[in-house]
């Protein structure tokens, strides 16, 4: 396989150090309220990357984490933590709209239909880790404290600028002025944050004898190290995540541990819609519940982002889904059409092994559908595309097929005794099951309606 690698800025040869032990790291949401569109991209293109590896045979050992403490709502470490911010908007606790939006993502991520995480886990359990985590940090002389926490000294991380070709001179020099906290360089950043005096914040745990929460950052580090071990072989995210987050992580994990992090670093570009930034004030933010209300299924929303590379910079607008739910529905009706022909076992000789092919060289999915497009499949190349995208192309089709047969024959039936009556409400009735019949010369053959 190929990849993408930020550590190298370079795509590369990709080879796990164990075939059978693929170890992959996601960053996953903030859970504080409904995940949009932009969010689901990259677990999108993750399902790919994780689809792919076990098609190539390898055996995937991947975590998802769900951030629930310690998101604060500006990457200075200032500002509120989202999650006490989500319980105030809406008058619960943290736990509550903890627990609602994580129940929330978890029916998206279905409903895309994608392969489930070897292991979901949710930073407020890894607590202790994330103390141990800390401890060593401040052993090795890494950090410092100030009146409102634990910090990470970046200057004594000597390739902290790397990863993200940081101009750290730039930066401190145009923040000095607005350094107002304790902090000795711009790019410190928190390990543990202190409850202030007087503020509100329900997750909190001892440490240091004061009450306080792990940094963002931190849980990262510290449930990749607990549940998969460095170096890990891929660490996922957003290309938002690069500058600090990411850089934040490293510095903790070679810090701490004085080992590689991760082989390969890969992220997906960001989605404008209509050209605009996703933002709030722009009224713009789309759910998959919201694509729903306009006739659109998560699948169809899949297959537009898949039409694109994770790498490029993608233009949502609904134009531009209905295209990708014209072309996912011609899919499926090519399915049907195989499904019900008499030559589905047929396959092209070369075509699964092409398109694997495709996707292999750096998740080139545009290259692979295009394939798709210009190739007359039968039924297990249709399974194997299913296999690689999820789209569920293939899924319904048996049950659909027995179910509408003894209908259209019921209506051959009827139209040969000229009783139009009876064949027009038959076929009324396959309508209202979302199919219609297609006449051809081999007979008739039933169709999805959408
Ligand atoms: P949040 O839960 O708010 O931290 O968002 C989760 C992640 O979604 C971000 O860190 C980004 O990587 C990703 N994301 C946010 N907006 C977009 C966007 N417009 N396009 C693609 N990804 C996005
Ligand atoms: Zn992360």
């Amino acid at each position: 396989m190929r990849l993408y690698n930020q550590l190298t800025k370079k795509v590369e040869n990709f080879k796990p150090l164990d075939p059978a032990n693929v170890k992959i790291y996601t960053c996953g949401p903030t859970v504080y309220s409904f995940a949009h569109i932009g969010n689901l991209c990259s677990y999108i293109y993750w399902d790919l990357l994780v689809r792919t590896l076990e098609l190539n045979g390898y055996k995937v050992n991947r975590i998802l984490n769900l951030t629930d403490v310690g998101h604060l709502t500006s990457d200075a470490d200032e500002g509120e933590d989202k999650l006490e911010k989500g319980a105030r908007r809406e008058g619960k606790s943290v736990f509550e709209i903890a627990n609602f939006y994580i129940d929330a993502f978890l029916k998206d991520f279905r409903s895309l239909n994608l392969v489930e995480p070897t292991k979901i886990c949710r930073a407020t359990d890894y607590i202790e880790q994330d103390k141990e985590l800390v401890g060593l940090l401040r052993e090795k002389g890494f950090t410092y404290e100030t009146a409102d926490g634990i910090y990470f000294d970046t200057s004594r991380f000597e390739k902290y600028a790397d990863f993200a070709r940081l101009d750290l001179e730039n930066l401190q020099g145009g923040a000095r002025v607005a350094l107002s906290s304790e902090k000795r360089n711009v790019s410190d950043f928190a390990v543990w944050k202190y409850v202030k005096d007087g503020e509100d914040h329900a997750m909190n745990w001892e440490y240091n004898g004061r009450a306080g929460y792990p940094g963002w950052h931190l849980e990262c580090t510290a449930i990749s190290h607990a549940e998969l071990g460095f170096p890990l072989d891929i660490h996922t995210g957003g290309i938002d995540h690069i500058p600090i987050h990411h850089t934040n992580e490293i510095a903790e994990a070679e810090a701490a541990y004085g080992v590689l992090m991760s082989r390969f670093w890969t992220h997906c570009n960001f989605i404008t819609i209509d050209g605009e930034k996703i933002s709030k004030s722009l009224g713009n933010i789309f759910t998959l519940t919201d694509l729903a209300s306009r006739g659109f299924s998560p699948l169809d929303f899949k297959l537009w982002v898949l039409q694109g590379h994770y790498q490029g910079t993608r233009n949502f607008n609904f134009d531009d889904l209905t295209a990708a739910k014209s072309r996912r529905l011609k899919w499926r009706n090519l399915v049907a059409r195989t499904y019900q022909s008499a030559e589905k076992e047929n396959s092209q000789n070369d075509f699964k092994e092409k398109i694997l092919e495709l996707v292999s060289n750096n998740l080139s999915s545009p290259e692979a559908f295009a394939e798709i497009d210009g190739a007359d499949l039968a039924l297990s190349d249709w399974q194997f595309v299913d296999k690689l995208f999820g789209l569920d192309l293939v899924a319904t089709s048996p049950d659909v097929s027995s179910e509408v047969m003894p209908l259209i024959e019921a209506r051959e039936a009827a139209r040969e005794e000229k009783d139009f009556a009876t064949a027009d409400k038959i076929r009324d009735e396959l309508a209202a099951k979302n199919i219609t019949i297609l006449d051809t010369p081999a007979g008739p053959i039933w169709q999805y309606l959408a």
